[in-house]
């Protein structure tokens, strides 16, 4: 039986990685973006659709803005109309700051704006996508429907000058934990992705600032991390290898969080 991806912030970076990922595994993907061009199939959110077509699989392209709470149950119900079906949710899309500031300095507008989408966002995501999944249990005993939320090292590493990103991602771990108490009963597994270093745009910007960390030992594996990375941890969780693990938490970072003397 196919399986369906509801992927947000598949255009680019991490969310295109793990559709990808899930897509050469035969999962068909709904992907979400806020801005999709459909004259565009060299980058973007069509780009990610013509790649997931040449494995095979079917990406439905879904205009959505998750820290619009109005286009929550559109996006759901996009997905259904493309597939009949869900089995998995990824909270992947994500903002750093637009402009770095002190945590004496930052703004409210650039805090709404980081908890919005981040936050947020994926925490009514989940809320219209997990009744959903309450009020349609599937009858295949096989298929473990799955919510992914993809947070980050900085849930726990404290960045002074990304304070509201830091907050986000520390607030998803908890989003995750309750979710996973929550929708236990109901045969929904949860699990959270910490990456790391990650290449992609949005560390674009500091490429240099990471390079030289890297090689001054920040990470214990010596190199950044990819999408496809964190989309092989996506996968372990979504065809099962963590079935009995509900609520497991996994850092996709190279190493970065163990602590050293
Ligand atoms: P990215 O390359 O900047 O891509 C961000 C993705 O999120 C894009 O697809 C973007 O779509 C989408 N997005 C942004 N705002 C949105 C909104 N309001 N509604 C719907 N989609 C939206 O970033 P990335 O590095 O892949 O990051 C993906 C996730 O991983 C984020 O949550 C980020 O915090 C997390 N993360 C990244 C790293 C890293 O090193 N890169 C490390 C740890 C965690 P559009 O095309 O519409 O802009």
């Amino acid at each position: 039986m196919k399986k369906v991806a509801l992927i947000t912030g598949a255009s680019r970076g991490i969310g295109r990685g793990i559709a990808l990922t899930l897509a050469a595994q035969g999962y068909d993907i709904a992907g979400v973006a806020t801005n999709p061009d459909s004259q565009n199939t060299e980058s973007g959110l069509y780009e990610t659709q013509a790649r997931v077509e040449e494995l095979g699989q079917t990406l439905c392209p879904i205009q959505g803005d998750v820290s619009n709470l109005d286009d929550h149950p559109r996006i759901l119900a996009e997905c259904l109309d493309a597939f009949g079906q869900v089995d998995v949710l990824v909270n992947n899309a994500g903002v750093s700051l637009a402009k770095r500031y002190d945590i004496l300095e930052t703004t409210p507008e650039s805090y709404d704006r980081v908890m919005g989408i981040n936050l947020r966002g994926a925490f009514f995501l989940t809320q219209t996508v997990a009744n959903h999944l309450v009020e349609n249990p599937r009858s295949d005993a096989a298929i473990t429907p799955t919510i992914i939320f993809i947070s980050s090292i900085s849930a726990t590493a404290a960045s002074v000058n990304r304070a509201e990103y830091c907050i986000s991602k520390m607030g998803m771990t908890m989003a995750a934990r309750l979710y996973t108490i929550r929708l236990a009963e109901h045969g929904i597994n949860v699990y959270e992705i910490q990456p790391g270093v990650i290449r992609s745009d949005m560390t674009k910007g500091v490429t240099e600032k990471y390079d030289h960390l890297i090689e001054d030992g920040l990470l214990l594996q010596k190199r950044w991390g990819t999408p496809e990375d964190v989309g092989k941890a996506a996968l372990a969780f979504t065809e099962g290898y963590f079935d009995y693990a509900t609520g497991a938490v996994i850092e996709v970072g190279g190493g970065f969080g163990i602590r050293r003397l």
